[in-house]
């Protein structure tokens, strides 16, 4: 298969101060159902901490997983293909970095090629890195775009995100149905206003009807 893979090098990791034991999680887990006002040791809570750790595990999966290392796999046989690619309604779960709560939306991404193609699953997986970390999503938003152009070197990359953040709607100011939208253009998209209408009509933001607004 005509595949090759790019050979550029992974941003350097962030120093992270060591991984504490599972026990150590889990009693920090006991910790916060006393702060809450139960007791941990009541036969319901028994199994919570070691199950709570084990959902951190799969919430937070993304800091095990190299972003750029997901992408290197492109493909070059593309028959001349050099219109816009558009993936769109990435559903993604990923959780606030101040309140630790759920952020839950979607994710559309598109690029417009130079050469090189990715695998259409590899779009989901590299929202699915970022989405498994503590999160704030105009950060998200720019993650998924610039490791994309980086790595895929496209003549321009854009990525909308829509979400809903839990610690607005079930905490703090309590509003329900409020969605963010945060995008983030590189390239033809941020230069080009067809490209980036073109882009925007694929994905229902902007109706096809009205497009020359
Ligand atoms: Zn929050």
């Amino acid at each position: 298969m005509p595949a090759k893979s790019t050979r550029r090098k992974s941003a350097p990791k962030s120093k992270r101060p060591a991984k504490p034991s599972r026990a150590a999680a889990e009693e920090a887990v006991r910790t916060l159902i006393r702060w809450a006002g139960d007791d941990p040791n009541r036969e319901g809570l028994l199994a919570t901490p070691s199950r709570v750790v084990r959902s951190y595990e799969e919430f937070f999966s993304g800091y095990t997983t190299d972003p750029v290392e997901q992408l290197q796999r492109t493909f070059e046989e593309t028959d001349g293909y050099d219109e816009m690619v558009v993936l769109k309604d990435i559903r993604f779960e990923s959780h606030c970095e101040h309140h630790m709560v759920p952020i839950i939306g979607r994710a559309h991404i598109a690029y417009l090629p130079d050469a090189r193609v990715v695998g259409i699953s590899k779009l989901a997986r590299l929202v699915e890195v970022y989405a498994r970390r503590l999160q704030i999503q105009e950060k998200m938003t720019a993650q998924i775009a610039n490791t994309l152009s980086q790595v895929l070197r496209p003549k321009g990359v854009a990525v909308v995100v829509e979400a809903a953040h839990q610690c607005m709607t079930t905490r703090g100011v309590h509003k329900p149905g409020v969605t963010m939208i945060t995008s983030h253009m590189l390239g033809a998209f941020r230069d080009d206003a067809s490209t980036r209408r073109e882009f925007l009509v694929h994905i229902g933001t902007l109706d096809s009807r009205n497009a020359n607004v």
